[in-house]
């Protein structure tokens, strides 16, 4: 079946040959001669999914729970089962997944395949530090269990490896022991982006959940917001599932363009106030915690037909404050758009394309001013040693990503090409990028 497919950032679109296996042996029966990629939810900002010429392989009728070890907090799931569920599942026998992004819909397989962060990196690492062991398919080689010890190599191409290596199946996962809880939500106000670093560093040991959002929406607003501060309580409400939140529709359905230059200061503004009330913690269910933007994906309709760009760069932490006076000075000088900007705390070793070190985004509209400014992030990435999420920004380079992941972007591609030399799995992302 032929589809047109569109990222959630609505910057790249193509139509493609679309197939949906409902059983194994359909799964297997795909052959080595064609360029395949796998999607899960396909809610990617980029077209990390598909590709033009490349046969998507939707994984969504693998989404089965297959096995819990309640002893041991093992659960075995399918690829495309999506956060939600076994949010659900778990929380019942009073476990919990580490590290969840934010939205239900999320498969296992995309979280694996972006090695996805969650509420509060710093403390609680990457998606993949709780795989213990992943099925993968590759036409050429067949089904392939992966121990994260014994295949050390290929396990680790395959987290953060963008669905390169092949077609995850389904993958075993160390949940987190948790009673049932309700999450005690705050905010702490920030003048800029300095007190904001300042404050995530303040909680990041203890936070359950930590981000920030900041205005940079006017050069003279210098980053100023707040800090989201969760955490869980044990309580005795009863798990409920959450069945109430609408899919997103990957670049589906689009708005009326409300983000606008004369719109965004005054909304962010408004917006700002409101949410500086919370000085003192308010009660929120554990799911609205866990899954903050499930109620707000209008956000991305509110773009209108041309989309968003998101940059989303992990910096040293010695240069964030230099890095931010960097930014304040590109703001004014090309004054884009930017409808939002937030950060989190993270640490931990750079390896390959993983995204790890503190994150900020910032989400701009793609008008003139917009795209210069982004060039302009890019070469500031690229001097002060920061690296982009590969599967945030539609318009990065081969050439930049090179620049900013230097010998670990070699390391990767050296070592995918060994694993497949006739590289089948390929996507629009994996071609700009040169992969
Ligand atoms: C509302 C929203 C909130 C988000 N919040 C966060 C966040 O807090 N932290 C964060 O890190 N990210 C976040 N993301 C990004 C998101 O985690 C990733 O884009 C994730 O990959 C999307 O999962 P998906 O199931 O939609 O994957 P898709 O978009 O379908 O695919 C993404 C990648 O995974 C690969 N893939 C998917 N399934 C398989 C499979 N079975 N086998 C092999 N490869 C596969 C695809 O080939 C592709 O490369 C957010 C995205 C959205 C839309």
């Amino acid at each position: 079946m032929i589809r047109e497919l569109v990222s959630l950032d609505r910057r790249f679109t193509c139509p493609v040959d679309y197939v949906e296996p409902d059983r194994y042996r359909a799964l297997y029966a795909i052959g080595d001669h064609e360029r395949i990629i796998a999607q899960g939810a396909g809610t990617s900002y980029t077209a990390a999914s598909f590709g033009r010429g490349v046969k998507v392989v939707s994984m969504r009728h693998f989404d089965r729970i297959l096995d819990f070890d309640a002893a041991a907090g093992l659960v075995e799931v399918e690829a495309s089962c999506p956060l939600g569920r076994i949010d659900h599942f778990l929380a019942r026998h009073g476990y919990t997944l580490p590290v969840q992004p934010g939205h239900p819909q999320i498969t296992v397989g995309g979280c694996i395949a972006c090695n996805a962060h969650g509420k509060n990196p710093y403390r609680d690492g990457l998606f993949c530090d709780a795989v213990q062991q992943i099925r993968l398919f590759h036409p050429r080689c067949g089904l392939v269990t992966l121990h994260r010890e014994a295949h050390r190599s290929v396990f680790e191409l395959t987290c953060g490896g963008f669905g390169l290596t092949g077609v995850i199946v389904s993958a075993r996962l160390q949940a987190r022991p948790q009673p049932r809880a309700v999450a005690n939500m705050r905010t702490i106000s920030v003048g800029d982006l300095h007190e904001t670093f300042e404050a995530l560093d303040e909680q990041a040991a203890e936070t359950d959940v930590l981000y920030t959002w900041n205005d940079l929406s006017r050069p003279s607003r210098g980053g100023r917001g707040f800090v989201v501060c969760g955490q869980f309580e044990p309580c005795d409400d009863a798990v409920e599932a959450d069945e109430s939140w609408r899919p997103l529709e990957s670049g589906g359905r689009r708005g009326p363009r409300v983000w606008r230059r004369g719109t965004v200061p005054v909304l962010n503004e408004l917006y700002r106030r409101v949410a500086c009330r919370h000085a003192r913690p308010v009660r929120t269910r554990r799911f609205d915690a866990i899954y903050p933007i499930t109620r707000k994906a209008f956000y991305y309709r509110l773009y209108g037909r041309y989309g968003f760009v998101e940059q989303q760069v992990i910096m040293p932490n010695d240069v964030r404050h230099d890095y931010a006076d960097a930014l304040s000075r590109l703001v004014r000088e090309t004054d884009p758009c930017v409808v939002l900007a937030s950060c989190k705390a993270f640490r931990g070793p750079r390896s390959l394309l993983h995204f790890r070190g503190v994150c900020l985004s910032v989400d701009v509209v793609p008008d003139a001013a917009g795209r210069r400014f982004l060039d302009r992030l890019d070469d500031l990435n690229d001097e002060r040693g920061a690296i982009s999420n590969l599967c945030k920004d539609s318009r990065l380079s081969a050439e930049h990503v090179r620049k900013q992941y230097g010998p670990e972007y070699e390391r990767f591609r050296r070592r995918l090409h060994r694993f497949d030399p006739g590289r089948q799995f390929v996507s629009a992302l994996s071609e700009r990028i040169d992969l």
